[in-house]
């Protein structure tokens, strides 16, 4: 199980896994414990490497699970979590990173993202980042669920274009940033990472989901999480289950020939306008 895989640059360059793993509603359950820690680890085994939670997630236990899952395996993840917008003026942002760090075992976040836009000007959030950054505290910056608007408001304050990331919903059944937010990250050159990469596994039941992926020889979660790389958009599906793990690290190596590509597109078509973003 060598790392293997692709990968997608932030935009300092630095170079991280294209599929990672979600932690939304892990660490919740004490007796599926032993079993999520055995799914992140073999996650982290396979190159997928990026780990992302949040302190709303549990509140607050699914990165206790990831600290105990990968505390000892730090220096191998590139760990990424969000502060709730209810938390984030700049006093409150340094506070939950520091919370989050201390749940999560480690001294220092990978990435840390304001979870969405809520009542504090994003300028206060902003102080609260370049504050965690100043203190090494976080080693990059971004958000979630920001559309167009937010995203060029946010890059035209002080310091707001080192953006890293946004972090949206994205899969097959959910393509309106193709219209605009996908095509204005790639110009100003953020990171788009999808969230609910396979739609919370609603996405699976797709007739046209399964031919395309008989076709390949691979499974329809493949298939989705594969075509969701291949808009150069990273993924983060969770799963709490190794097998599940393992099937959607195949993504990794799969390539979506044109035909493929074509079949998708007629069965869960692109916008044919303007799209609100759509949250989860
Ligand atoms: P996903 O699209 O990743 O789907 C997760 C569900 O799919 C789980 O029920 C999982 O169950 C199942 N699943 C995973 N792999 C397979 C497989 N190969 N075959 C069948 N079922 C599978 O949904 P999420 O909403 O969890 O999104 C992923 C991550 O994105 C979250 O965990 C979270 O980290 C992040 N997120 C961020 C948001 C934001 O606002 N920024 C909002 C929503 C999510 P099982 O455990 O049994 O495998």
């Amino acid at each position: 199980c060598a790392e293997s895989g692709r990968t997608i640059a932030l935009p300092a360059g630095e170079e991280i896994a294209a599929l990672g793993q979600g932690t939304w509603y892990l660490g919740e359950d004490p007796a599926r414990r032993e079993q999520e820690i055995a799914a992140l680890r073999l996650g982290v085994d396979l190159g997928m490497t990026v780990v992302d939670t949040a302190e709303m997630y549990g509140d607050g236990a699914a990165e206790e699970l990831v600290g105990e899952a990968l505390g000892g395996r730090r220096e191998e993840v590139f760990l990424v979590s969000k502060v709730l917008p209810r938390h984030a003026d700049r006093k409150g942002t340094v506070a939950s990173c520091e919370n989050s760090l201390r749940r999560l075992r480690t001294e220092r976040l990978d990435l840390y993202l304001l979870h969405w836009r809520g009542r504090w000007p994003l300028e206060e959030t902003l102080a609260g980042f370049f504050d965690l950054m100043d203190a090494g505290k976080i080693r990059h910056w971004g958000v979630s669920n920001l559309d167009v608007a937010d995203m060029a408001g946010l890059t035209a304050l002080p310091g707001g274009d080192a953006v890293a990331v946004d972090q949206v919903l994205y899969n097959l059944s959910r393509r309106g940033i193709e219209w605009d937010l996908l095509p204005w990250c790639r110009e100003a050159g953020v990171t788009v990472m999808s969230y609910s990469p396979i739609e919370q596994g609603r996405l699976l039941k797709a007739g046209a989901l399964g031919a395309v992926a008989r076709a390949l020889g691979a499974t329809p979660a493949q298939v989705a999480l594969a075509w969701v790389l291949e808009q150069g958009v990273a993924a983060i599906p969770r799963s709490g289950s190794p097998g599940h793990v393992r099937e959607n690290h195949g993504a990794s190596d799969l390539r979506l020939p044109a035909e493929a590509l074509d079949a998708l597109d007629a069965a869960f078509p692109p916008p044919s306008g303007p799209t609100p973003l759509e949250m989860l």
